[in-house]
């Protein structure tokens, strides 16, 4: 007898067993089984435009580096020199013994790239949204989101004990029909700046005027649009030159910033106060000093090299101008998160399988990361790609959308 049978036959003396949906979970097995899985694929080589898979070269279309930073000589030297002086761990939170003379410095220096008073660094920006909505928002509180929201900011809300009200993507209308139902409620807004699946940029110019009239605060998880969007890649508040009118701006370290981790960036006292609130950020070790160098010379780098943005903006043109030449539907994105709509989720897996035989690996979002029918294959591009690669990625799509009669 196998162990699982063994397991099996114990449970089996129990009227309900917890672990029962994970047997009939079958849905992955059965897509692995048809060879269409996308996911979990192993890369064995650095996060570059160029990867390999399999020991074969394949071009990367499904990863948020979009400044190219990841495999930078000078970022990487940056932290081995890190690992040499404070080893590879802090072994506590920031709160008690994790706090290293490179955090404090660091916050520092975020604050200073997105112009405000102070900043404070988590260890992934899934905890920092966790930790600054559910110590912020309290109860006879109310928190307002867009449906399209990224899922650590919901999750966020969950811990939280305020009210959560959901508006409909992007649509400032229905902000405003449900911030009249709150007007002597305390409130805050959070969105996306750039919105991850679908690419497109929050309204903020509308969003800032119906906070400012209905006295609501507003986050922005600016995820996908530091380094992307604005003059000097501070985001999506410099893109519509609303910096001062944005009161909390949250980051990741995990896309442009070539890292893991993630922070928080707002006034002083909202800083001070989430410090000594935020469960995810008291009760979790603190980033590793690797990691914190990294982010350090990668901003760095977004300053003194500007044409990094630039060429980005440049691949992103030519690959949003591409797809829609070939017919394909790209939504509403204007970033260079560009989706292509596939709709019927087993198509988005085919066409996943079709396009990594061709040697181009792109990202599959079904239902729940995207409404149910909407199947898309998540594209996104880097400021190093080159113009061959996106040609090749051009050609792996116009023969495969034709295969599959999507155009
Ligand atoms: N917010 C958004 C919009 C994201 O896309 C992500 C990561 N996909 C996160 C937060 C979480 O960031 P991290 O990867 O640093 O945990």
């Amino acid at each position: 007898m196998d162990r699982r049978m063994v397991q099996n036959t114990q449970v089996d003396l129990k009227k309900e067993d917890l672990f029962e949906k994970c047997q009939k979970f079958t849905a992955a097995r059965e897509a692995i089984a048809a060879g269409v899985y996308p996911y979990f694929r192993v890369i064995e080589s650095a996060q570059e435009p160029e990867v390999i898979v399999d020991g074969r070269k394949m071009i990367m279309i499904g990863s948020n580096n979009y400044l190219g930073l990841t495999n930078h000589p000078r970022v990487k030297e940056a932290a081995i020199n890190a690992i040499k002086k404070y080893g590879t761990g802090c072994a506590g939170s920031r709160f008690l013994s994790g706090t290293l003379d490179t955090h404090v410095e660091l916050e520092r220096k975020l604050a200073r790239f997105m112009r405000k008073e102070a900043a404070l660094v988590f260890s992934t920006g899934f905890q920092t949204n966790l930790g600054v909505i559910s110590s912020l928002v309290g109860k006879n509180e109310v928190v307002l989101i867009d449906k399209m929201d990224h899922a650590s900011i919901i999750d966020g809300c969950r811990l939280s004990f305020g009210e959560i009200k959901k508006f409909k993507h992007n649509d400032m209308d229905d902000l405003e029909r449900l911030l009249s139902h709150y007007e002597d409620k305390a409130k805050m807004i959070i969105v996306d700046g750039v919105f991850s699946m679908e690419g497109d940029i929050v309204d903020l110019p509308k969003l800032v005027k119906l906070a400012k009239e209905y006295g609501a605060r507003i986050m922005v998880d600016d995820a996908h649009g530091i380094g992307v969007l604005g003059k000097t890649g501070r985001g999506t508040a410099e893109y519509f030159d609303l910096e001062d009118e944005v009161d909390l701006i949250m980051g990741t370290y995990s896309k442009s910033l070539a890292s893991i981790g993630g922070f928080i960036s707002g006034p002083e006292e909202v800083i001070h106060y989430i410090k000594h609130f935020a469960r995810s950020f008291i009760f979790s070790a603190s980033p590793p000093p690797a990691s914190i160098a990294s982010v350090s010379a990668a901003i760095d780098i977004i300053e003194e090299e500007p044409e990094r943005i630039e060429k980005l903006w440049h691949n992103t043109r030519k690959m949003l101008n591409g797809f829609k030449a070939l017919g394909f539907d790209t939504g509403t994105s204007e970033t260079p998160i560009i989706p292509v709509i596939v709709g019927d989720d087993m198509k988005a897996f085919r066409m996943a399988r079709m396009l990594h035989d061709k040697g181009v690996f792109a990202n599959v979002a079904v239902s729940p990361a995207v409404p149910a029918g909407s199947a898309l294959m998540r594209t996104s591009y880097m400021a190093t790609h080159t113009e061959e690669q996106l040609d090749r990625v051009l050609e792996a799509f116009e023969e495969v959308g034709k295969e599959l009669g999507i155009i």
